[in-house]
């Protein structure tokens, strides 16, 4: 692992990931981030985890044209929850200089606010393909002076079939521009697209993530799955931890199981809308539920952070997914462990991972939260604020500090995690002289 300081960066920028803490680069972004500030097309393979997106993040952020506020970089994203991830790290990275504007582009929120931000102009846009494609078809997108592209989780987006409309998008774009192309495999398809659409690009492949070494892979196997899953989760008695299966037929059972079994569990899968997938990963993150019970289309590339135990209740059909679902486990250095539930009868892949699974539980109560999470009916539109809503909760509530545990603002909602101790019995609430409906999700 090396430091950032051998790459020559800007000072400013290194101050900037020294605040961040991130010091040394990752594997990946030690072998590709030369090459991409040297300006070449590239292809990067990685897992998730690796720290892709700080690697082109630094590339595309360094070679801003801030004077031009026409669009710069465009980076596509399989997915919103993605293009929010990664619109937040861009973020991040760019606190190093305050004019960088940084604009999403996805669909479930109206075109029309898009397109007034997009006429005020945005150095760089996140977006998934096809809003992208809608923006393109109303004329409401200028990539003319494009510099950079960016294709993040190819992979992804080519199994959601979007190879035409991609291709549609780049060749509207100049042929000066550099392309990075992201992906954690790299199958035919993306071969392909590869193929089409860079420019001699260099190949650059890491195997680990930077913190593969504090995974601790553990494979049980019993006469039951069900017991296996509870035992499991008594005994390593996880803060915050997934529950993965291959079906959403077996995600109800599953969710079904642990609530009958008395354990804070909550579902995401691929039937729920939009925005309930979205109140669901802040109820998950808040802390409002200790255990989620997911698909891997549906959790694929999220970045969930302090997670300390994933599971498998069942072993994914795809190695690749075993690798992506691990690798939501200790995230950048922390600490995790990855249990993989196996059916006697079922054949084992690796025995050296295999441990009894005779438990002899000191701790048999199931795993529950001590926190719900409030939903206040306004957000950043509504121009409402955390120091606002703990105004109100602490200071007319008479709320106790400490039984706040987490606000996140979305555009239109504020959530807030409460100790379910406060019992708040509200449906409005005033937050700055201005009434709001809330309830509890
Ligand atoms: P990928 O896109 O490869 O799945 P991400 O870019 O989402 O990975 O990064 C995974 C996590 O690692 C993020 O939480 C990010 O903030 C963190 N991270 C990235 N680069 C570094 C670094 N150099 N040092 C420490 N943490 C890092
Ligand atoms: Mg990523």
């Amino acid at each position: 692992m090396s430091s950032f300081t051998t790459l020559n960066l800007p000072k400013s920028i290194l101050e900037n990931l020294e605040k961040l803490g991130y010091t040394n680069t990752t594997k990946i972004q030690e072998v590709s981030l030369p090459y991409i500030l040297q300006g070449k097309d590239l292809i990067g393979q990685g897992k998730t985890g690796s720290g892709k997106t700080a690697a082109f993040g630094i590339g595309i952020l360094l070679d801003l044209d801030l004077e031009n506020t026409k669009t710069n970089s465009l980076v596509l994203c399989p997915t919103r929850e993605l293009a929010d991830q990664v619109a937040q790290e861009l973020r991040k990275l760019a606190r190093f200089e305050k004019n960088i504007k940084i604009l999403t582009l996805c669909g479930g929120s109206p075109m029309k606010p898009q397109i007034s931000s997009l006429s005020h102009g945005a150095h760089i846009l996140v977006g998934t393909v096809g809003r992208v494609l809608d923006h393109f078809s109303k004329d409401t997108l200028d990539l003319s002076e494009l510099k950079n592209v960016v294709l993040d989780e190819a992979d992804k987006m080519l199994d959601m079939g979007f190879y035409e409309d991609i291709l549609k998008i780049l060749n509207k774009t100049s042929k000066k521009r550099q392309t990075l192309l992201f992906s954690a495999t790299f199958e035919e398809k993306t071969k392909k697209l590869a193929e089409e659409i860079l420019n001699n690009p260099m190949t650059v492949k890491v195997d680990t993530t930077h913190h593969k070494d504090v995974i601790k892979e553990i494979f049980y196997k019993s006469e039951s799955k069900e017991e296996l899953l509870i035992d499991s989760l008594k005994f390593h008695r996880p803060k915050s931890s997934i529950v993965f299966v291959n079906t959403k037929a077996k995600s109800y059972e599953v969710i079904d199981l642990l609530d009958e079994y008395g354990f804070d569990s909550i579902l995401l899968n691929g039937d729920l809308e939009q925005y309930k997938r979205d109140e669901v990963m802040i109820q998950f993150s808040n802390h409002s539920f200790p255990i989620l019970v997911a698909t891997d289309v549906a959790a694929r590339g999220l970045d969930i952070k302090n997670l300390d135990l994933v599971i498998n209740y069942e072993y994914p059909f795809k190695e690749e997914n075993y690798t992506h679902r691990i690798g939501r486990t200790a995230r950048a250095g922390e600490e995790g462990v990855a249990i993989s539930l196996f059916h006697n009868k079922e054949k084992i892949l690796d025995e050296t991972k295999l441990e009894s699974c005779d438990f002899q539980l000191k701790d048999k109560t199931p795993i529950t939260s001590d926190l719900e999470t409030m939903c206040i009916n306004g957000g950043k539109k509504a121009k409402v604020r955390k120091g606002d809503i703990l105004g109100t909760l602490i200071k007319d509530l008479k709320l106790p500090n400490d039984s706040i545990k987490k606000i996140d603002i979305t555009d239109r909602y504020s959530y807030v995690a409460l100790k379910k101790s406060e019992k708040l019995d509200l449906q409005t609430i005033k937050i700055k002289g201005k009434k709001f409906k809330v309830w509890f999700l």
